[in-house]
Formats: structure tokens, C-alpha cells, sequence
């Protein structure tokens, strides 16, 4: 965007940061390859090059789908699993 004549670039996710995999369907890389699981926002606002990096907070992405009782999986943004497969499924992936 800088070599297109951009002055400053200020990135905004629509969601929060994605800390771990998904086991539930949505083919996201493994844990170690997910940058927000070892980097905070500013590190990777400077891995970006942006002049500015903002996400979605947990509340307000529960708050845009209406999840006011805490029940939808929010797994990949919390490493809360909400079932006992994902630890097999971790295991199996960490042999990869
Ligand atoms: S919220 Fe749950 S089901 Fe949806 S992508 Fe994240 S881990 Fe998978």
C-alpha cells in the first residue's frame, strides 16, 4: 500500500486476535503458526509495517452475534475449548 502512494496504513480485524486452531471444522494453520498466540498487537503492528493495528474485542464480537449468555465457542480467540475432543485432537496435531 506504501509503494501504491499510501501515507499511512491502519489496519482494523473484525475479529479478535486468533491465538489458537480450530478443531471444530475451519482449516486455521497450527498454534505455533498463528502469529497472535506468541506476539502481542503492537509486535505484530511492526511485523505488519502499519502505522496502526486494531481488533475486535472479545466483548463486542460476543456483542455483534448476540451471544449475551456466553455460549457460543470462542475457542480459537480464548484456547477454551468447550469440549474434551480438542486434547486428542492437539496431540494428533502436535505430531505434525
Ligand atoms: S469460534 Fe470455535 S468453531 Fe468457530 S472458528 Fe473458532 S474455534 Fe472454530
Amino acid at each position: 500500500m506504501r509503494e501504491g502512494g499510501a501515507r499511512e496504513v491502519h489496519l482494523r480485524i473484525t475479529c479478535p486476535p486468533i491465538v489458537s486452531p480450530c478443531f471444530y471444522g475451519v482449516d486455521t494453520p497450527t498454534k505455533q503458526e498463528l502469529i497472535a498466540s506468541t506476539h502481542r498487537v503492537e509486535e505484530i503492528r511492526q511485523f505488519l509495517g502499519a502505522d496502526s493495528l486494531g481488533y475486535l474485542s472479545l466483548d463486542n464480537l460476543r456483542q455483534a452475534v448476540g451471544d449475551t449468555q456466553g455460549r457460543y465457542c470462542l475457542a480459537c480467540y480464548t484456547s477454551n475449548y468447550p469440549t474434551v475432543v480438542q486434547e486428542r485432537l492437539i496431540a494428533l496435531r502436535n505430531r505434525e
